[in-house]
């Protein structure tokens, strides 16, 4: 269970009504129970049940039960969807280790708004589900242009682009090797092409192809990650 709070020995960690809720009637939990609790810092706790009031629950932090663990430092640029693509990204990225999720406008993106609280929602749940001890880091939207403009040295970037003389991607990433990475997945209408041929020229960008179909841009994050992960084995 994600908390937003510090975690130590002895520590009390109130919940909102919400969590108290998916404790005590969801999975039916009471006053002693065990739950495993982590915050993204202080690695794993075991902490017990307190005590249950109306819209709210508190927990006894007793012992750490796992050291705090990283992910790969691959973020996920991507331009917004529409809202049950945009869960799915979040999910999907987050199980796949995602270190920061950031949301794109590109010149064709629509929605032209992102609710950030109901990514982190589910990037949170999604943590939870596949047990990762952090939450990735949730930017605030942008447009593409200023993010390219601010790219830090040293990390790549995959553009992944359906047309062009892409490379296959497993062939650039098994090249580039380890270190700082981010991914680039399009709008649901594709890039403009002088776009794209803006972005290709920039020297930290590498465009990669995912095959020979255009996939759903939600399917095209799952490919890529699927891809980094089977090669960087993390
Ligand atoms: N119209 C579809 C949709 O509604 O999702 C297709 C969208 S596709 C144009 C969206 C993005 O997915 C592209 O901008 C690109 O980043 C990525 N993509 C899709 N197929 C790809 C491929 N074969 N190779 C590389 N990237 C791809």
């Amino acid at each position: 269970l994600f908390v937003d709070s510090p975690l130590a020995e002895g520590l009390s960690v109130g919940l909102d009504h919400e969590r108290a809720h998916f404790l005590r009637h969801v999975l039916r939990l009471d006053r002693g129970d065990a739950v495993a609790v982590f915050n993204g810092r202080d690695g794993e706790w075991l902490a017990l049940i307190d005590g249950f009031g109306k819209g709210w629950c508190s927990l006894a932090v007793r012992h750490q039960r796992l050291p705090q663990s990283g992910e790969p430092d691959l973020w996920l640029l991507f331009a917004p969807l529409k809202k049950a693509r945009i869960d799915f990204v979040a999910e999907k990225a987050t199980e796949m280790g995602v270190s920061r999720l950031w949301p794109v406008f590109t010149r064709r993106t629509d929605p032209n708004r992102v609710n950030l609280d109901r990514l982190r929602a589910h990037a949170v749940e999604a943590s939870e589900q596949c047990e990762r001890l952090t939450v990735p880091d949730l930017s605030e939207p942008v447009p593409l242009s200023r993010a390219l403009a601010d790219w830090p040295e040293g990390r790549t970037l995959f553009l992944c682009a359906e047309s062009g003389a892409a490379r296959p991607v497993a062939e650039a990433m098994r090249e580039r090797g380890r270190g700082p990475a981010a991914l680039l997945i399009g709008p649901e209408g594709g890039f403009e092409k002088s776009e794209l041929d803006e972005i290709s020229k920039l020297s930290f960008v590498v465009p990669v192809g995912l095959g020979p179909r255009i996939l759903r841009a939600d399917t095209a994050v799952v490919a890529a990650l699927a891809c980094w992960q089977s090669l960087a084995g993390d």
